[in-house]
């Protein structure tokens, strides 16, 4: 009898083992990649409203989460698949920067789970969130509308890159339309404002900052053991990066500081995962920028003629191309302040 007990005990134990490991998570919003036992990549999948990339990150003892999406159902579903996972239990999560498509879903993880950012994106944060938002209420329903127009109308090839700019933008609308219900600001309450190590018995884990770069002040973590970066929005894959709420040589500096750490994978911010040759690409993109500005400026043009100026060939397939005039203009108006 007491065999049997015992037989029962390890078919119960045997079968959540199995449960564990045959877990596929299956989403709308973001795609799970496992980058390394313990460490995930949750890649925001076309169409999705997860928006940005996430990071989660097990070092045997805790688990830290890298960012946390747009909104607070996306970041459930991250929570939930933590759980089925198996992992340790989440003890923080980080905000890269104070952009809204990465803290928004703060406010789903309890009090005892702490949030990481830097004491400048803190501030950033409480300045700027009611305000964000406030602006969102009156814009987002009518951008959202506009886009929900364009879906119903469109007839056309449903791989042409017309409809996929569609499918891009309408879900990030939509999500900030539906969150306005719920949304509560969440503020960070630790902060690392040079560099915090999160190690435990499976991984080292650094979490890094050296100010501003994509905005005023920016996060990364890098595991050293497993050479993973993630990067927030610090590097974009493929997509244009938002340059005008940073600093141009800040932003480079962080570059080649990236570029010298031992790297196999990076989850950048936006895009899909790559190798260490995005962080160069995303060098290319600001010099190109700045070059562009530049040689504007020497030709006598003023800010306005940037509307001209076409986008370089070898960017013309990222996403996100409508950043691209403001990049150009924001480089332009830093080389009139020099
Ligand atoms: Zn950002």
């Amino acid at each position: 009898m007491r065999h049997f007990k015992f037989a029962i005990v390890l078919i119960v134990l045997i079968s959540s083992c199995n449960e564990k490991h045959s877990f596929e998570h299956s989403s709308v919003n973001f795609e799970l990649v496992e980058l390394s036992k313990g460490v995930y990549g949750c890649i925001h999948k076309f169409g999705g409203k997860a928006i940005c990339n996430v990071g989660i990150i097990d070092n045997g003892e805790e688990t830290l989460i890298f960012d946390s999406f747009l909104s607070p159902s996306v970041a459930q579903e991250l929570v939930d698949v933590v759980e089925k996972l198996g992992l340790s239990p989440i003890k923080y999560v980080v905000n890269s920067h104070s952009h809204n498509d990465h803290i928004r879903g703060n406010q789903v993880f309890s009090p005892d789970i702490k949030i990481i950012s830097t004491t400048r994106t803190a501030e950033l944060i409480k300045e700027w969130e009611p305000i964000d938002i406030e602006d969102e209420k009156e814009y987002a329903p009518q951008r959202l509308a506009y886009y929900d127009s364009l879906y119903n109308a469109y007839n056309g090839d449903t791989t042409a890159r017309e409809y996929l700019q569609i499918l891009m933008w309408r879900p990030y609308y939509e999500t900030l339309a539906e969150s306005h219900k719920v949304v509560k600001t969440r503020l960070p309450d630790v902060f690392v404002d040079n560099q915090q190590n999160y190690d435990g018995p499976e991984r080292r884990v650094r979490i890094i900052s050296r100010g501003q770069g994509h905005t005023e002040s920016d996060l990364i973590l890098y595991l050293p053991d497993d050479q993973i970066l993630f990067t927030g929005d610090l590097v974009f894959n493929a997509c244009h990066p938002y340059i005008p709420h940073g600093s141009i040589p800040d932003w480079k500096d962080w570059l080649n500081f990236m570029d010298s750490l031992n790297i196999n994978v990076v989850v950048p911010g936006h895009g899909q995962l790559g190798s260490k040759e995005i962080i160069t690409t995303m060098r290319g993109y600001i010099l190109s920028i700045e070059n562009l500005a530049a040689e504007m400026h020497n030709q006598g043009l003023t800010i306005e003629n940037a509307e001209k100026i076409e986008i370089p060939d070898q960017y013309k397939d990222w996403w996100f191309d409508r950043f691209f005039l403001s990049n150009l203009k924001f480089a332009y108006s830093k080389i009139n302040e020099k």
